[in-house]
């Protein structure tokens, strides 16, 4: 829990909120000297947070070269995984500096990293005993920005588990995170031809990921980015080499008359405005029975007006800035447009400093008018008469991503009835709309949200299966 980390988080205070930190590419061999760069906090520019070495070219070249598999044993691999996870447990103070500085995240949004990143590395470290196939060889690892701890360990820690090579690139927009997390991992005992940090944007993950000599890509990104990678890899990679991708969503929720309004006002304000709206598990779009629409609204815009997006160091704020300039231009342009139609209900106040944005509420037909995936603090709200409950469902299910969905009701038959017909690769009945609980739910999603097998489950071990031998058949054939 949060208190168990207060007194770290007191005593970091002191040494991380004024410590640069650094990120440089962490290889096997020489790396090359290249320009540093400043990174600033996106709540506070003028906080320095750190200085970035991207990868260049030259770098992506020796860390391929120098690329080995693990050849640690099974019981050293798993000894190793799980002091990374006790180093992650004692830096936390660190890994919170950077957190909240780089990523804008809040003390219970860097515990709830902190802890997922651990169960990442406890599940799999677990699971390397069941092994009985060879790694893949060298495999490359890109990770978004909104998770820069929790899917950074997890990519990796899967593949390391395999006994692979890892090419890890973090995402531009928060490589001092992934970067302690990396030294973290090497301190562990990771060899360092077996764990390379290469921190970059898209083109050093394009020059990863068209590189012929790869043998597998994880990702977790953006929709776009991802169909751009399996294009890459089919032109270079060999043709087995897999692709592992959890991607964007359009995550809905349906609210009934009879739902418990506060649990689904508290729901919704924790998955759609939490960490700025920007997680993929993020509801994006509530459905809201006609019959209790008004006092429901007038409950959530209760809610918003008591949210306080602050500077996510301090303990009271409720959700940190959105990443950067363009993220927050982006996001404040689709509000405008949303305004100029009359359709915004209701916007939040936020700090003036910094990419904040207060959270808001925009009222739509259906959500078949949302066209993309809005990664900021904005739900769009729908009603619904009791008799068109088979037309949200139908609305729902006609967008091409299936990551999260919702369900506030006390009727038992609805939430079966309902649970059957939505795709999404991860349904939450009358309780928040978040994330993966490693090990129990693993988290991925359907259609464009992502290629199937989950995060947080054994299916994301990159490995040689093992060809199964053909069932003897049951009578003989004649
Ligand atoms: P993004 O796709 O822009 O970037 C993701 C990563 O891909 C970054 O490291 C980036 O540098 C890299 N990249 C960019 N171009 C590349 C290229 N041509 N080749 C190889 N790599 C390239 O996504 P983002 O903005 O960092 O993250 C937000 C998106 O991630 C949202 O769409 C969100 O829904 C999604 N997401 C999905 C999940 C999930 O589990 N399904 C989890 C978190 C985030």
């Amino acid at each position: 829990s949060c208190a168990d980390h207060l007194e770290e988080i007191e005593a970091a205070r002191h040494p991380f909120r004024a410590h640069r930190f650094e990120a440089a590419p962490l290889l096997a061999g020489e790396a090359q000297p290249d320009a540093a760069e400043e990174r600033a906090s996106p709540s506070d520019p003028s906080d320095i947070v750190g200085e970035v070495r991207f990868a260049s070219e030259a770098d992506v070249e020796t860390a391929l070269t120098a690329a080995r598999p693990w050849t640690a044993s099974k019981e050293e691999r798993r000894a190793v995984l799980e002091r990374v996870a006790d180093l992650y447990e004692e830096n936390f103070g660190e890994l919170f500096g950077a957190l909240a500085r780089e990523a804008g995240k809040t003390l219970p949004d860097a515990v709830a990293e902190l802890r997922e990143a651990v169960d990442f590395l406890n599940f799999y470290a677990a699971e390397i005993e069941k092994l009985d196939s060879e790694p893949l060889g060298r495999f490359v690892c890109i990770s978004p920005w909104n998770f820069p701890l929790a899917i950074f360990t997890g990519q990796i820690a899967a593949a390391l588990a395999a006994g692979n090579a890892v090419l890890a690139k973090p995402a531009e927009q928060a490589p001092l995170v992934g970067a302690i997390a990396a030294r973290l991992m090497h301190e562990a005992g990771v060899p360092r031809e077996v764990l390379q940090f290469l921190p970059g944007a898209g083109d050093v993950g394009a020059r990863l990921t068209g590189d012929s000599r790869i043998d597998g890509v994880a990702f977790t990104g953006s929709t776009e980015v991802a169909r751009m990678i399996k294009c890459a890899m089919a032109e270079n990679a060999h043709p087995a080499a897999p692709l592992i991708a959890e991607t964007g969503g359009l995550n809905a929720m349906i609210v009934d008359s009879t739902a418990l309004p506060e649990q689904a006002v508290q729901a919704l304000m924790e998955s759609a405005f939490q960490s700025a709206g920007q997680r993929c598990s993020a509801c994006r779009c509530v459905y809201v029975q006609e019959d209790i629409a008004t006092g429901f609204l007038e409950m959530l815009t209760g809610a918003m007006e008591a949210f306080r997006p602050t500077e996510p160091w301090m303990l009271a704020s409720d959700s940190g800035p959105l990443i950067d300039g363009e993220a927050h231009e982006e996001i404040a342009g689709y509000l405008e447009k949303m305004r100029a139609q009359d359709r915004v209900i209701y916007q939040s106040a936020a700090p003036d400093a910094g990419y904040f944005l207060g959270p808001a509420l925009v009222r739509v037909k259906g959500i078949e008018e949302i066209e993309r995936e809005v990664f900021g603090p904005v739900l769009h709200v729908a009603t619904f008469k009791a008799k068109d409950l088979d037309r949200v469902i139908q609305a729902i299910n006609s967008r091409a991503y299936g990551l999260t969905f919702g369900l506030h009701t006390r009727i038992d038959d609805r939430v079966q009835y309902v649970t059957d017909r939505i795709k999404a690769g991860n349904l939450y009945v009358n309780r928040n709309q978040i994330g993966a609980i490693v090990g129990s739910q693993p988290f991925g999603g359907e259609g464009l949200s992502g290629t199937g097998p989950k995060a947080g489950g054994p299916f994301y071990m990159p490995r040689f299966q093992k060809p199964c031998a053909p069932e003897p058949p049951k009578s003989p054939i004649v």
